[in-house]
């Protein structure tokens, strides 16, 4: 209990929305696992650059050479946030998404046979760290990793028995922390069992950068991807920070402008670096929002992070768990320190109506569903989808409690408006 006061201002926190009985509140954002909303000092870093852009690495024009200094200052502090090592590319993507896209188009093929290059993933995975594997490189899922009520200790050693497989992996591609349980894999231990057998590890960042410092050069992890609207940056930027070898031998992602040294009608001659994937006009803005998010991050303690986001995420486990009917999802018994991200369900309400529930009464915002995580949800017996509630650090222990009162509300009162589904979607 207590305040527990923000680490950092976001904007929109002070944004009135009515509710169903006409009173307006201030919007409650208990969905940074979704996108996050900016923090101010970002929001004024954009407002800043907004007058100077132009142009990036094209023109010679004042503004084009400040866009372009700024972009390339903000590729640097952005790979300087996760501990790029001196040989690795940080690379300026969209999102989560199109950085384990543009990594899988860039997994060696097998140098005798030409076959794709194998990649090991668990079936605990969002589909951005799913899909790619399976549709672009010869991917093994395991499932009997994740079982319900299973251990960290027996994922791993599943997953050290498949990477001692004779034919070896190219690539074991890990969850930094669920987006669904806000939980954590064993990462050192992963790492060096990748690397013992010849592997590397790619790292779905995009629920633990926000939250917790993670250093490649500290880890040894060999690729992470995270998103620039899930860590106080809006706009469609992201990153894929690694090795550069892979990459600058990888298939450019993007054919077009600027990601060429020559071009003839016959051949063309590809640049190697960041440039080789980032065809077209760069997010400029992106960027620099997101590396001044990363500033702003990690200005923080990560002590004081972690206490604050473990404090907001024990009252709301704790709160919720208090209320009959409500269930908190976990996959792994033995899962230490997980991130502010927890689903839950409340026993005869759809989920839907649950995250309608607290929009039109409470205004409060949350996110319901499968969670771009099929696999995981049907394992765990949510075919029909839970309800998630996430905290960072722009959210204040006031939030969190008017949340656990509306749930306590709703199974104690039920709702107070009427519901409908119209096109699959719940309103009032
Ligand atoms: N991985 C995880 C763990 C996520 O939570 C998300 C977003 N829900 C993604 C990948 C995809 O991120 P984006 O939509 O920004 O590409």
């Amino acid at each position: 209990t207590g305040n527990a006061a923000p680490l950092l201002p976001v904007v929109g926190h002070d944004t009135l929305v009515p509710l169903v009985d006409g009173r307006q509140v201030a919007y409650s954002n208990l969905d940074v696992a979704a996108s996050a909303p900016a923090l101010e000092s970002v929001a004024e870093r954009v407002a800043e650059t907004l007058p100077l852009y132009a142009s990036v690495h094209r023109g010679a024009g004042y503004l084009s050479q400040v866009s372009t200094a700024l972009y390339e200052a903000s590729r640097r502090a952005i790979g300087e946030f996760v501990g790029a090592r001196d040989d690795d590319l940080t690379l300026v993507t969209r999102n989560t998404t199109d950085s384990l896209n543009l990594l899988a188009g860039c997994v060696p093929t097998d140098p005798d046979t030409g076959a794709a290059g194998r990649v090991l993933v668990l079936d605990v995975e969002h589909h951005a760290n799913l899909l790619p594997w399976q549709r672009d490189t010869d991917a093994t899922v395991l499932t009997g990793a994740a079982s319900v009520a299973g251990t960290l200790a027996q994922v791993r050693d599943e997953l050290a028995a498949a990477v001692a497989e004779n034919r070896p992996y190219a690539l074991l591609a890990v969850t930094g922390a669920s987006n669904v349980t806000g939980e954590s894999l064993p990462l050192a231990e992963l790492v060096a069992t990748a690397h013992e057998h010849g592997a590397r590890i790619v790292l779905d960042g995009a629920q633990l950068v926000p939250h917790r410092r993670i250093s490649l050069a500290d880890t040894g992890v060999d690729y992470l991807a995270f998103s620039g609207h899930k860590t106080y940056a809006p706009y469609g930027a992201g990153a894929l920070v690694g090795r550069r070898d892979w990459l600058d031998a990888g298939t450019p992602y993007l054919a077009g402008g600027g990601a060429v040294r020559r071009v003839r009608a016959d051949r063309t001659d590809w640049h190697d670096g960041p440039a080789r994937h980032e065809a077209g006009s760069p997010n400029v803005i992106g960027a620099v929002a997101l590396a001044a998010a990363c500033e702003a991050l990690a200005a923080l303690d990560p002590a004081e992070v972690r206490a604050h986001e473990g404090a907001l995420r024990g009252r709301l486990v704790d709160g919720l768990e208090a209320i009959d009917r409500v269930s908190v999802v976990r996959v792994w018994a033995d899962a230490v320190d997980p991130v502010g991200v927890v689903t839950f369900t409340v026993a005869g309400y759809d989920p839907g109506l649950v995250a309608a529930y607290l929009s039109a009464e409470h205004g409060i915002g949350v996110r319901d569903g499968r969670f771009c995580a099929h696999p995981l949800l049907g394992r765990l017996g949510f075919d029909a989808g839970a309800v998630r509630a996430s905290v960072g650090v722009g959210t204040a222990g006031e939030e969190v409690d008017r949340l656990v009162a509306a749930v306590r509300a709703l199974v104690t009162d039920g709702p107070q408006a009427r519901y409908d589904v119209v096109d699959g979607l719940w309103v009032v």
